[in-house]
Parts: structure tokens; C-alpha cells; sequence
């Protein structure tokens, strides 16, 4: 998925976690102007996980007719469409103690499935769909 939508998320919880940790005086910070500068620090942390989840994460959830965030349902998957590909594997070559010496890349038949997962809106009752593919190699 996205990786570096997960890294700052991450990243934002690991400061709300430290900023918490300030404000209970768990990191030997006693004096209460350093606690409201933590509690502060914390609370803008907590905005700026809230507009991560609700807008960038949102995106992926939003409907396309009323634009409202986290009320798509799943209500189905089929495969919508297959066609015949060529799909890139790697292949680890051994010497003859069985050790990896390197990849080779090769080409193989495969096969091409798209997916659609079909969505209806909780607030519009609106349907929609979104498509993801998936390649597989046939050896
Ligand atoms: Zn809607």
C-alpha cells in the first residue's frame, strides 16, 4: 500500500505518545510550564493525525457523488476482467550447495485478473466501484 502515508503516521503517533509521556511527567520534566508546552505540543500532534486520517486516508473512502467521507460499504467483489500476460518473476539461482548466487529475471505466462469491489454510499446510498489488478504467473 502507501508506505509513506504509514511512515508518517507512525511517526505522528510516536510524538503524541512522547508528548503524552511529557504531560504525566514521565520523562523527568517536573515544572508546569514544561507540561503545558507538552500538553500543547501533544494536542497539535492530535490535529494533525486527525486532518491524516480524515483526508489522506479519507481519500480512498470518499463518495464520488456526495464527496462524504467513511461511508462507503463493501458490498461485493468480482473479477471484472482476465486477460493474457506476460508477468515478470525472479528466479533465485543456486549454485550446487543450494546457496542463492543471484536473480534472474525471466518472463513467464500469466495472467492478468482485475478485481471490482463494489461500494455503496451510507449517506447517499449512491453505488460505486473501485478496480485493482493482480498479476499471476501460471507456473
Ligand atoms: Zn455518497
Amino acid at each position: 500500500m502507501n508506505k509513506l502515508r504509514l511512515v508518517v503516521t507512525i511517526i505522528v503517533a510516536l510524538f503524541i505518545v512522547a508528548g503524552v509521556c511529557g504531560v504525566l511527567g514521565m520523562n523527568g520534566m517536573s515544572g508546569i510550564l514544561e507540561r503545558i508546552v507538552m500538553f500543547v505540543f501533544t494536542l497539535i500532534c492530535g490535529m494533525v493525525m486527525y486532518l491524516i486520517v480524515y483526508y489522506w486516508y479519507g481519500n480512498d473512502y470518499k463518495c464520488p457523488s456526495c464527496k462524504k467521507r467513511f461511508c462507503l460499504k463493501k458490498t461485493g467483489e468480482e473479477v471484472a476482467k482476465r486477460e493474457n500476460i506476460s508477468v515478470l518473476v525472479e528466479t533465485n539461482t543456486r549454485n550446487r550447495n543450494g546457496d542463492v548466487i543471484g536473480s534472474l529475471e525471466q518472463y513467464v505466462p500469466g495472467e492478468r485478473i482485475t478485481y471490482r469491489i463494489n461500494k455503496v454510499c451510507k449517506k447517499c446510498g449512491k453505488g460505486c466501484y473501485s478496480t485493482y489488478r493482480r498479476d499471476i504467473p501460471k507456473v
